[in-house]
Parts: structure tokens; sequence; C-alpha cells
């Protein structure tokens, strides 16, 4: 016997819960994609998404995944030879890094004190010693999946003006857009990098990236870029298709035009506000259960703790064993530790379509398997998180 069935609940930082009218959405059969509805609703998701990304300029869609998203970001902006900064904050930024490195571009990582925000001074010193201006792009991301960091973008742009320095700046958003406030334009980015999978609400397969006249000016040298994702025909198609290099990602536009659907009504602001309540709620639960040997955040400064997802560490108790029974035995699937983190860290996600109910649900089901695990708690994270949205009906 478990008590594992009904709806299951998937908090994990990403994949995130799909809406039913999002799925609904994509439930239809295809269409034409030379001329009629598809293209209207083609235009509207890219004018759409650059509401949510904050900017005037271009976004151009990669049919992948993020990592999908991060290459056409290097591939059109970077040459062989250049260098690129990573700020490390977790597994991400490096990650992006990584892949640049793969590319012919040289990757320097500037190294975190993890798990810790990236340190704007320790940006800035270093920029300001880079003299001969080598240094291409800034590679960072907004909210780290594996650390559960957020990062402060203002402050490291302002950290690049201070130094004076020329490169530019690229963030990954994937778990940020559409959870955590964020301005393209008004903050200086040069490139934004984001998917749908995560607070957009939308299955993975599409990637975003937007770019600033400063990064589409590095386009026109960039010797990175390749026949599939080149921006150049993407930007100035013949027929409709070549915006995407191909077939358009049919399902995908559906789902894309609903989920910004629901996002416009709700309003951004009070999406970025929603997301701030639950994830106050989750944190508030963690504050409870911290005790010695027991759980605790991974991340320390309470201003770098992100409202889409929280790691948790777990100290003596055994993650793996606690995700085991929240899944078997109570149809809640947590999010692993990433790296070294497997057996000592969970993760909670908390970006998308999510409500109280889902949040106190998730928060009381891992209060009973801590209770069942014999675990110590320092108290009711139950109690806490409801306390928070209470304060906020
Ligand atoms: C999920 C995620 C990625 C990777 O996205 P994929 O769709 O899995 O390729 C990259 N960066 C961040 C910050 C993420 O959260």
């Amino acid at each position: 016997m478990s008590l594992s069935h009904g709806r299951p609940m998937v908090s994990i930082p990403g994949p995130s819960v799909i809406p039913d009218r999002v799925l609904s959405a994509m439930h239809r059969p295809m269409p034409n994609i030379y001329e009629g509805e598809l293209i209207d609703v083609s235009f509207s998701v890219q004018d759409d998404l650059k509401k949510i990304a904050r900017t005037e300029q271009p976004v151009f869609i990669s049919v992948s995944n993020g990592h999908g998203a991060w290459e056409m970001a290097i591939s059109n902006t970077l040459s062989r030879g250049d260098k690129v900064l990573v700020l490390e904050s977790g597994t991400f930024a490096v990650g992006w890094g990584e892949m640049a490195a793969v590319s012919g571009v040289k990757a320097e990582v500037l190294p975190g004190a993890d798990p810790e925000a990236v340190s704007v001074e320790g940006l800035e010193e270093r920029l300001k010693a880079d003299i001969g201006h080598e240094i291409s792009a800034i590679m960072v991301v907004q909210v780290d999946t594996a650390t559960s960091v957020r990062n402060d973008i203002p402050a490291i742009r302002a950290a690049m003006d201070a130094a004076n320095h020329p490169a530019l700046l690229m963030v990954d958003c994937i778990a940020s857009l559409g959870c955590e406030p964020y301005e393209h334009d008004e903050w200086g980015v040069d490139i934004t990098v984001a998917a749908t999978q995560k607070g957009l609400m939308v299955p993975p397969g599409l990637g975003f990236v937007f770019a600033s006249e400063k990064a589409l000016h590095a386009h026109a040298s960039a010797d990175l870029r390749t026949g599939y994702f080149d921006w150049e025909p993407r930007a100035n198609p013949g027929q409709h298709y070549q915006i995407y290099c191909g077939t358009p990602p049919i399902q995908h536009l559906w789902a894309m035009r609903e989920a910004l659907d629901m996002l416009f009504e709700e309003g951004i602001d009070n999406v970025w506000k929603r997301h701030e309540i639950l994830a106050s709620a989750v944190r508030a639960a963690v504050e409870a259960w911290s005790c010695p040997n027991g759980l605790s955040f991974n991340i320390a400064d309470p201003r770098s703790r992100s409202n889409s997802v929280t790691t948790v560490l777990t100290g003596d108790v055994d993650a793996s064993e606690l995700r085991r029974v929240a899944e078997t035995e109570a149809g809640l699937t947590l999010g692993i530790g990433l790296d070294e983190f497997v057996s000592r860290a969970f993760r909670i996600g908390h970006m998308g379509h999510l409500n109280p109910p889902m949040v106190l649900g998730t928060i009381g089901t891992i209060e009973a398997v801590l209770t069942k695990m014999k675990a110590p708690v320092g108290g009711s994270g139950s109690a806490a998180a409801a306390a928070v949205i209470s304060s906020a009906l």
C-alpha cells in the first residue's frame, strides 16, 4: 500500500509544472506553416517574450533546450581566440564557459566563494587588471539552479562600468525568467538566455536569446557562426520558417502563446511577487526545520537566495532516502542535489505555475517524511510556511 496515488507533485527545479491550459493549447493538428494563424502566433510570441525580458531588442529562438540557446549565444557573438570570463557561483555558468572553450574560446573562471553569489568587488578588480581588454564577454547566471544562489545582475553591470570595461554581459536566466525581476535593457545586459521549461511553464524544447545592439555588432565579426544557429537568416527571413532555420516548432509556439497569455493576465509584477511570497514560504519552512546535524540552507546569505529554487543541505539525514520515500510513498518528487550534493542535499523547485496548496503540499509532505525518518528538526516547517502564506492573503 502506498499513498502516492492521485496527481503526482513534481517539485523539481525544471521542467516545472505545465498548466492544463498550456497542455490543451498544444493538442492541435498541424497547420499550414507558410501562411495563416501560425505566423501571427509566431510573431506575437516573439513580441511578448521581449516584454517578459523587458527589452526592445530582438529575440532569437533556438529549437533546443537551454544548452542549445547557450551555444546560439556563443556562436553568434564570439570568435576563436576570444576570452570569456566565467563568474562561478555554482554549476551552470561554468558549464556555459566549458561549452565556449570547446568552440575555441579561452574561458577563464573567476572562482566564487561557493556557495555564495558572485563577488562584484572581485569582478571589478579582475576587469581593472585587464588593461588590454582581452576579455570579450562575461558569463554569469542570474540564478544557479544547483546552488540556488541569485546573483545581483545590476551590481555586476555596475562593476563592469566602474572598471570601464567593454566586454559583453551575457546572463543565463534559464531558471529565473518569469520568476525573478529582470530588466534586459535597463540593466544593460547584452545577451540574455532563457528556455521554456522553468518559469515560462512550457515543455522543454525552445531556447531564447535576447541580444543588445552591442551583441548584434559583435555578431557581424563573430567567426564561430554556424549554419544552423546563425542569426543572419533568422533576422532577415525570406520565408517565415527561416526564423527557425526550418519547420517551426508548432506545438511549442501554441504553448508559449498560451503561457504568455497567462503571464499577462496575471501581470508580470504580480508573477514576480507571487514567486517571492511562495519562495518565502519555502524558506520559512527550511528555516524552521534547520538544526544541528539536520537540515540547513545551502546559501547562507538570505539576500542571495533565489525565488525559483531552494537547495537544502541535509546534514546527517540521507537525502536520497528522503527523496525516495517522498516519491514512492507520497507522490512527491524532489530535485536531486547536483554534483557533489547527491546524498546530502535536495532541491525544491518553486518556479512557474505554482500556488499555496502546491507549495504547502510539498512542504507538509517533506515534513511527514522527515518525521517518519526520525530526522532531527528544529520546528514545524509547515506551520512556518502557512504563516507566510497567511500574511500574504
Ligand atoms: C536548466 C538550466 C540550464 C540548462 O537548461 P537545459 O534546458 O537543461 O539545457 C542552464 N542554466 C540554468 C541556470 C538552468 O537552470
